[in-house]
């Protein structure tokens, strides 16, 4: 098909340019004297995106399975207990895999569409009075489902439980692209994957490991081999790897930090959340429900649409792919065609969203759902343009540009930043 293909799955997500042409070089010596200095940037900067001082990363070719499995098998013997709230597709899966490690699972069931149940952990903590719990597993931005939970409130929970669990996060889908804070919340194992908000093509797992996770390496017994974090730590410690690292992913998450960090991380977040918002104004303008069941639960990246009765949300996905070029995410596990998902997350800006959009609905139109061709789009764009930041004057002119157009009806302030109709007002 001619023009690109539209990558609106909620990871992988579109590569930049500039992470690509990054990666376009040779290969490289990867034991050379040479070789330490880059990756040691790495360590530095990544710690800023997990937002910790103290708490080591650790990069892994791999995917954010691998990490979830290296988190769990440095810091667990088998027949530990944990606790794992089930809301998705993803906690699902790592509930799985932490059973295959022998771990013992309380899974606390929870509608899928919530996020984690902060009172019950509290609950379960508070009776736990042997402290037989050793960790606490949460995915903070349940993708499957397009749901965030609160992190730091389930760290609160632990705090007046007065419980030593470990706190375990995976951010795979939030991490660079939601606000994230390793250090205030205290959290233990954070865990991510390269092909989100890093912006890169899959291929690495990243976690984050707090110092008391790492005082747990001695006497945890889950077999591990290739994610034995003990040898990171001894090889990491001049800037090498234990093994031939994926040396042309390093060189693009080098420049995915530069990105990440040159656009600054409360502006990514900012970002997310007005990109977000304009494709749930879409969805309302749809007359189409989130699966996330209340607004406190919603993903700025990712969105997971339900479909009216009758329609399979996996017909929506297949004629926006083979008509209009368009990906866009399944529903998963037990919402199988039940919904279709948008993601919103990574190197993404206001005309590609509208696009995304505008094939949403072609698709919706064609499988049979009722909708206005135009309206979820024009209800994004009026939420884009009335929340635009401000220009500034055109060189040689006394004026913004944005003075000469009439009042927006919605003035606020975005990510810190005035809006153009908080500006007129
Ligand atoms: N956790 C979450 C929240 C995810 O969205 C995914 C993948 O989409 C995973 C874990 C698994 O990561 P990977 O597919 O990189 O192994």
């Amino acid at each position: 098909m001619p023009g690109r293909n539209f990558l609106f799955v909620p990871g992988p997500t579109n590569v930049p340019d500039r992470i690509l042409r990054a990666m376009h070089r040779a290969m490289e010596d990867h034991r050379s004297s040479a070789f330490p200095e880059m990756p040691m940037t790495l360590f530095r900067d990544l710690k800023k995106v997990f937002k910790t001082s103290t708490g080591q990363p650790f990069i892994f070719p791999g995917s954010g399975t691998g990490a979830w499995e290296a988190a769990l098998a440095n810091t667990l013997s088998p027949g530990d207990r944990v606790i794992a709230p089930r809301y998705g597709q993803f906690s699902h899966l790592w509930i799985e895999l932490a059973k295959r490690l022998g771990i013992r699972v309380d899974v606390l069931e929870v509608e899928w569409g919530e996020g984690a149940p902060v009172e019950r952990i509290e609950e379960i903590l508070t009776a736990d009075k042997q402290h037989e719990i050793k960790g606490v597993l949460i995915v903070h931005n349940e993708t499957a489902t397009g749901v965030t939970s609160d992190v730091g409130a389930v760290r609160r929970a632990l705090d007046n439980a007065k419980h030593p669990a470990l706190l375990y996060v995976d951010g795979v889908s939030s991490i660079a692209s939601i606000d994230f804070r390793m250090d205030e919340w205290r959290v233990d194992l954070a865990v991510t994957g390269s092909q989100k908000g890093f912006m890169l093509p899959a291929g690495l797992g990243m976690l984050c490991a707090s110092q008391l996770a790492l005082s747990k390496l001695d006497q945890a017994k889950c077999a591990r081999a290739f994610f034995d974090l003990g040898d990171m730590v001894r090889s990491n410690a001049t800037g090498y790897f234990p093994y031939t690292p994926a040396v042309l992913m390093l060189h693009g998450l080098r420049e995915s930090l530069n990105i990440l960090l040159e656009e600054g991380l409360e502006n990514v977040y900012a970002r997310h959340q007005r990109l977000g918002d304009g494709v749930r104004a879409a969805i309302r303008a749809w007359g189409l429900k989130l699966c996330a069941k209340a607004p406190k639960w919603y993903s700025n990246t990712v969105s997971a649409i339900m479909m009216p009765e009758g329609i399979n949300g996996a017909d929506v996905i297949d004629v926006a792919f083979r008509r209009y070029d368009l990906a866009l995410g399944a529903g998963l596990g037990r919402m199988a065609g039940k919904l279709y998902r948008i993601g919103h997350m990574g190197d993404l800006n206001e005309l590609m969203l509208l696009g995304a959009l505008s094939g949403a609905e072609m698709a919706m139109r064609d499988v049979g759902i009722p909708i206005t061709l135009g309206s979820g789009v024009a209800a994004a764009a009026e939420h884009y343009r009335s929340t635009a930041a401000p220009l500034p004057p055109r060189p040689g002119t006394p004026q913004s540009p944005d003075a000469q157009q009439p009042a927006s009806p919605a003035g606020a302030s975005v990510g810190g930043k005035q809006t153009r109709a908080a500006v007129k007002a």
